[in-house]
């Protein structure tokens, strides 16, 4: 059973939302955050999910539950593992000072290792779930686009590291911290990529979608600054390091990773604003 309506309040204003009618564009701009559940008395607030071949629906935020009897108490939106999985994994939203440090750390523990053997491993198998319950219990899982929950006790959820060509099957709809090698930068009106592997079938590409676009909007409407340090790098053949933290999603084409924030993403250890800087300096000399 999915959800199919919520309930839209913002002040005075009250009205009823079919998930079927939204767009995901609609629901960033003018709905997130404001939905709940249509039961009377029920305070549990909604989020929209939108799937491939026009599959809609709102999906219960995990820090407010229904109340007790509520009809849509009872969600089944994923079956057999990843439903009993997520009752024992809390997903934490991560902040932005834990994904600086992180983007941090995987970049010089990747230059390092780079330097020294000319090898890259920096995927960390030990932290990874296994199949079976009691272990599920223990681990807390990242989660950005404010889907999680705050973490309560102040502890980030550790994120697992990998590179572009390390990604596995199982690592599709998790965040992750991914490292590789910046291909080239292609910007759209709404939507842009930092590609890691030339064109092909199996492409992997850091993907700035929408909700990234409505919710750093001065960021993305400067991306040109990012696209023309990454012009400047190649033109003296220079290589370009890419880690960035986000949400893994096969595609058609490939993988993407999904960021929700400008902080997501470091060129060379370079943070945003730091390339914005340098490209500036440059500008001026
Ligand atoms: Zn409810």
């Amino acid at each position: 059973m999915k959800i199919n309506k919520a309930l839209y309040k913002n002040g005075n204003i009250s009205k009823e939302i079919q998930a079927i009618k939204l767009t995901k564009n609609e629901y960033y701009k003018n709905y997130r955050g404001n939905l709940f559940c249509t039961e009377e008395k029920c305070k549990a607030k909604l989020s929209f999910v939108e799937r491939k071949g026009n599959i809609k629906f709102f999906r219960t935020f995990p820090s407010t539950p229904h109340i007790n009897g509520c009809l849509n108490e009872v969600i089944y939106e994923e079956i057999g593992e990843k439903l009993r999985e997520k009752q024992f994994v809390s997903k934490i939203n991560l902040s932005n000072k834990h994904i600086i440090n992180k983007l941090e750390s995987a970049f010089t523990r990747f230059n390092k290792k780079d330097n020294e053997t000319g090898t890259i491993n920096v995927s960390d198998g030990s932290k990874k779930y296994i199949n079976n319950n009691s272990s599920k219990t223990k681990g807390n899982e990242a989660e950005l686009f404010d889907e999680g929950t705050e973490s309560k006790d102040g502890k980030e959820p550790y994120i697992i590291t990998r590179m572009y060509n390390e990604i596995e099957k199982d690592d599709d709809t998790r965040i992750r911290c991914i490292i590789g090698y910046v291909h080239n930068m292609q910007l759209m009106d709404k939507h842009g990529y930092i590609n890691l592997t030339p064109k092909k079938v199996d492409s992997v590409k850091v993907h700035f979608a929408e909700y990234f676009v409505v919710n750093n909007e001065t960021e993305f409407n400067n991306m040109k600054i990012i696209e023309s340090y990454i012009k400047h790098m190649k033109l003296n053949k220079k290589q370009i390091i890419c880690c960035c933290i986000g949400r893994i999603k096969y595609v058609e084409s490939g993988i993407n990773i999904i960021l929700d924030r400008y902080q997501g993403f470091t060129l060379n250890g370079l943070k945003y604003y730091e390339i914005v800087g340098y490209m500036n300096d440059l500008k001026s000399k």
